[in-house]
């Protein structure tokens, strides 16, 4: 079992694993920069350290600041919760190398599904379903074209080490192949280090459907079932839930075993989500693996009973999973709103500022994931989530209905939030119908 956990990350997240390692009974420090030195959650920690400034690449980017924070503090794991350095192979491995738990997978499974092209590879031989498209790397347009001939058009060309959505461009002629491949090479060199790109068939009409797994270091590997996260704008989740509306109980079982095979192949330890994009007829692709914990987690928690952070702490420490697959069913809806501090009539412009007026809401099924409390200013140097709304109810009817009610309990003033915008989703007939698909929420913003 470990006994003193760094928490490598800020904001509502921090606070989740602080909460998580409460309730296992470990101790926790967390890291801050100077940007969140005021933040109410460090009080709850057993120790916080300041690392640096407030810009990331300062602070809780900086790899030495955080090595340096767990060994003055004696602890003996490292959590990178997410974005940051979660995903981050190298930081894994030098925190191994350091003789810290690094809470999350091995460096070398990370990588190896890191990669979007030995993930798919790796994924073609588990048998889990890939998009049709290259082998791998492209080398030569001319292989590309091949592809293109032998499979059709409309085309994506994706870079092996993409994220964010950068590196990536839709080809719909043979004429653009060429020059879409040397505009994502050269964007994705500069992003990442790394120019690998590759083509795949683009599918236009796609919901996002994703199935959180978790696996031990004695070979298990259990699926938490699916959920659908096609309510995005600009690639970002704006609301989540689970499980998938409308899902047939044979796709489910076919997505969610091929997830859970997926890490298990990878000899995969902690939490992972396997992303698919799904089509009209239920027919769904690996989109990429996401090798931390997500955003989105609470809703499956929801359904299923099961504390995802820590269930990671616990099998990070080496405990196997405390739960076997056919111990975990499908309890009820939850559906999971971002919060942010935007303003969607100014084109979602971030409005970051001093929170006076701050009520959340409650009753049953209603949990509030934040770090935020009445006076928190909200720094502009960070991503501007600044709350979850999570709710839970037997059928996604009543959960629609339970949310709007939430919805309407909820003050954050006077900066603006997407508050309002939820509300309005509540209301929206395709969303009530289960309706959506990735382009949903644009095209309704459009209007
Ligand atoms: P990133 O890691 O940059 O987020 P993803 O592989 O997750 O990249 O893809 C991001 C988004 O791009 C998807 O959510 C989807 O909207 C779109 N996309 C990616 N691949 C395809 C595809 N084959 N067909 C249609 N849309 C795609």
């Amino acid at each position: 079992m470990l006994k003193r956990v760094l928490i490598a990350n800020r904001g509502e997240i921090a606070l989740r694993i602080i909460r998580a390692c409460r309730d296992l009974g470990i101790e926790c420090v967390c890291v801050f920069s100077e940007a969140d030195a005021e933040a109410p959650y460090l009080k709850l920690a057993d120790k916080a350290v300041c690392i640096g400034p407030g810009p990331a690449s300062q602070s809780y980017l900086s790899i030495p600041r955080i090595i340096a924070a767990a060994e003055i503090t004696g602890c003996d794991s490292i959590h990178p919760g997410y974005g940051f350095l979660a995903e981050n192979a190298h930081f894994a491995e030098v925190c191994k190398d350091s003789n810290f738990v690094f809470i999350g997978p091995s460096h070398e499974a990370m990588a190896l599904l890191g990669d979007k092209i030995s993930c798919k590879q790796m994924a073609r031989k588990a048998k889990v379903p890939v998009f049709p498209g290259s082998d791998g790397a492209i080398e030569d347009p001319e292989e590309a074209i091949e592809v293109g001939k032998k499979i059709g058009f409309p085309l994506i060309v994706k870079a092996a080490a993409g994220g964010g959505g950068r590196g990536m461009r839709v080809v719909r002629t043979e004429a653009e192949l060429a020059p879409a491949i040397k505009q994502a090479t050269q964007e994705a060199s500069a992003a990442f280090g790394n120019g690998a790109v590759y083509v795949e068939k683009f599918l236009e009409h796609a919901r996002h459907v994703e199935v959180q797994v978790i696996g031990d270091s004695h070979g298990n590997a259990v699926h938490l079932y699916e959920r659908d996260c096609s309510t995005q704008r600009r690639h970002q989740k704006l609301i989540e839930e689970a499980p998938g509306p409308g899902i047939d109980p044979k796709k489910r079982d076919d997505v969610c075993k091929s997830a859970a095979r997926l890490i298990k192949n990878a000899a995969y330890s902690g939490a992972a989500t396997v992303e698919f994009l799904m089509d009209e007829k239920q027919n769904f692709y690996l989109l990429e693996v996401n090798t931390r914990v997500q955003v989105e987690h609470p809703v499956t928690e929801m359904i299923t009973g099961v504390d995802i952070v820590a269930t990671g702490i616990r099998v990070a420490g080496g405990e196997p999973l405390p739960f076997k697959q056919k111990d975990i069913s499908i309890n009820g809806h939850a559906i999971e709103c971002r919060i942010n501090a935007e303003n969607p009539d100014r084109n979602f412009a971030p409005s970051p500022g001093t929170i006076e007026q701050f009520a959340a809401p409650g009753g049953l099924g209603v949990r509030m994931d934040t770090h935020v409390v009445p006076g928190y200013r909200v720094p502009p140097t960070y991503d501007s989530m600044i709350a979850k709304l999570i709710v839970h109810a037997p059928t996604r009817e009543a959960c629609i209905r339970r949310t709007k009610r939430a919805l309407s309990e909820m003050r954050i003033e006077p900066i603006h939030t997407t508050i309002g915008l939820h509300m309005q989703l509540m209301d929206n007939s395709s969303f009530k119908k289960g309706g959506m698909d990735i382009h949903f929420l644009e095209r309704l913003l459009k209007k």
